[in-house]
């Protein structure tokens, strides 16, 4: 029996004039996507797009799982397709779907009808259907009000489709179509999920994530790299540019008033973030931070994180709460890698006492106690590329 899956389009419905580029892209990443899963023809008609895998060893539980993680798609359904003719269409129902029926009380059949040639109206359908269903498992029972499930014949253009399940997709609107962002991304629990957030608006990601080795590890900078492998189950390929960030940390510690060094040394990410951002066509920064959460995200000291550089920066955990975040780093399964215990170069010399009212003026002041600028450059010539 041969199964497809059916995709419902999401928010890209809403897009007028713009509806086809959003569609174009979609169709675009589910074909790129499944080009490390397995041959598949890629259909977009009468609105729902179809994923008929092309041979019988494509793992089609592989291709669902790879479809259910794509922004862009509101619902989907793994789906029985069958030659258009009502005998064919009741028996294999029947087979398709006993192991469902064997979990389940009561059911009923919608049947669509998209393709009019086809002899039998929709309430003929589903009353054939629904009575052949009903006759092979007497133990489950018709319910046209509260069914346990709903049993959906299609019948459209190139084939008959039968399923009982539509699944939710991973919503959004395709990665591609929002422009261009670097994610600050270290090995926390928060940037993951501000990447994968980001994602789902449409955003292209490139990841920049600074170490300061031999304060931090090998092993830390494997973990960013396992992280954003989870996240590009859902945005795609992502280039992760490591930023050696030790020399300029030394020169914070010995130049700078204690209580300033995080503030300064987020300044400096920022800085060197934006300029690896527009080298590579990104059009703004997004960062993990949470309001609150630790004294570099107050109000005033995100103002002068801010300050130090001129593209927007997307902050998407800005207004939750850890437990909501951390509920998300578990959907996208970067939780249990995030809370592995490797160094950060952001806890490699913090105060004891840092300034979470910090003045812009004075920030700048220790700043430029730094010859930073030969700094930046130096850090940006040493890049490590690695693409996800
Ligand atoms: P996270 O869980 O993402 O590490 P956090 O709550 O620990 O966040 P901070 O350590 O203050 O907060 O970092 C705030 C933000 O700064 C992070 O979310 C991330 O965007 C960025 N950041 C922190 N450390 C690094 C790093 N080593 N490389 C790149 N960006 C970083
Ligand atoms: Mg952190």
């Amino acid at each position: 029996m041969k199964e497809v899956i059916l995709i419902k389009l999401g928010e890209i419905v809403l897009k007028g004039l713009n509806r086809k580029n959003f569609e174009d892209r979609l169709i675009k990443n589910i074909k790129h996507r499944l080009h490390f899963v397995g041959p598949c023809k890629v259909k977009n008609a009468q609105s729902t797009i179809t994923v008929t895998p092309l041979f019988d060893d494509v793992d089609i539980d592989e291709v669902e799982n790879c479809i259910s993680r794509i922004f862009g798609i509101a619902a989907f359904s793994r789906v029985c397709a069958v030659g258009k003719d009502l005998e064919v269409i009741k028996t294999s129902a029947a087979e398709y779907l006993a192991d469902h029926f064997s979990r389940i009380k009561s059911f009923k059949v919608e049947a669509k009808r998209s393709d009019k040639s086809f002899p039998y109206t929709s309430p003929e359908i589903a009353r054939e259907v629904g009575g052949f269903l009903a006759d092979t498992f007497p133990e489950v029972a018709v319910d046209v009000h509260d069914p346990d499930a709903v049993v959906t014949v299609e019948i459209r253009d190139a084939a008959a489709y039968i399923h009982s399940e539509v699944k939710r997709g991973a919503g959004g609107i395709p990665v591609g179509t929002g422009g261009k962002a670097a994610v600050l991304i270290s090995g926390g629990i928060d940037s993951p999920v501000a990447a994968y957030m980001m994602s789902k608006r449409g955003i292209e990601l490139t990841a920049v994530h600074f170490a300061s080795p031999p304060y931090t590890s090998e092993r830390a900078e494997e973990k960013v790299a396992q992280l954003l492998k989870k996240v590009s189950a859902y945005s795609g390929m992502i280039t992760m540019y490591t930023v050696p960030f030790t020399k300029l940390q030394e020169e914070i510690r010995d130049k700078c008033h204690e209580e300033y060094f995080t503030i300064i040394m987020r300044r400096f990410m920022m800085a060197i973030a934006e300029r690896i951002a527009a080298d590579n066509d990104c059009q703004a920064l997004i960062t993990g931070e949470s309001l609150g959460q630790v004294a570099s995200q107050t109000i005033g000291a995100i103002a002068c994180t801010d300050e130090a550089c001129n593209m927007p920066v997307f902050r998407p955990l800005i207004g939750m709460d850890k437990e909501e975040i951390i509920s998300i780093s578990r959907k996208i399964d970067t939780f249990d890698i995030s809370i592995q215990p490797y160094e950060d170069c952001c806890t490699v010399f913090t105060p004891k006492h840092p300034r979470t009212r910090p003045v812009l003026k004075n920030v700048k002041a220790e700043q430029n106690k730094i010859d930073f600028e030969p700094l930046f450059r130096e850090a940006i010539e040493n890049v490590k590329i690695t693409e996800i």
